[in-house]
């Protein structure tokens, strides 16, 4: 895996800490997770596909999909946050100077 990755996780982890929208998003999709682990215990598979399907599925490195997914989610909502920021600040700015001259 490249390093690019592993830090960009890091930096994606970092923000998850602080952002309740990307909590939300994790929890759901582990929660996700959890539900198709156990679809896969109530399923009657026969015996050697189980293990078969299994062995495949977690032998792939399904992070860095997770990972670019999350992170155009995160650009995204960070970008709203900037839009909101910016608009509910500049119009009191605007305001004062109007006033002022
Ligand atoms: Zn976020």
């Amino acid at each position: 895996m490249a390093r690019g990755e592993t830090i960009g996780a890091a930096k994606l982890r970092q923000h998850v800490r602080q952002c309740l929208r990307c909590q939300a998003e994790m929890s759901r999709e582990r929660r996700i997770q959890r539900e198709l682990h156990s679809l896969k215990n109530e399923i009657p598979i026969p015996d050697g596909l189980n293990d078969q399907i299994l062995e495949s599925i977690e032998t792939i490195d399904r992070r860095p999909i997770i990972v670019r997914r999350q992170r155009s989610k995160v650009a995204g909502f960070c970008a709203l946050g900037v839009a909101l920021v910016l608009g509910l600040g500049s119009r009191p700015v605007r305001r004062l100077t109007a006033r002022a001259s």
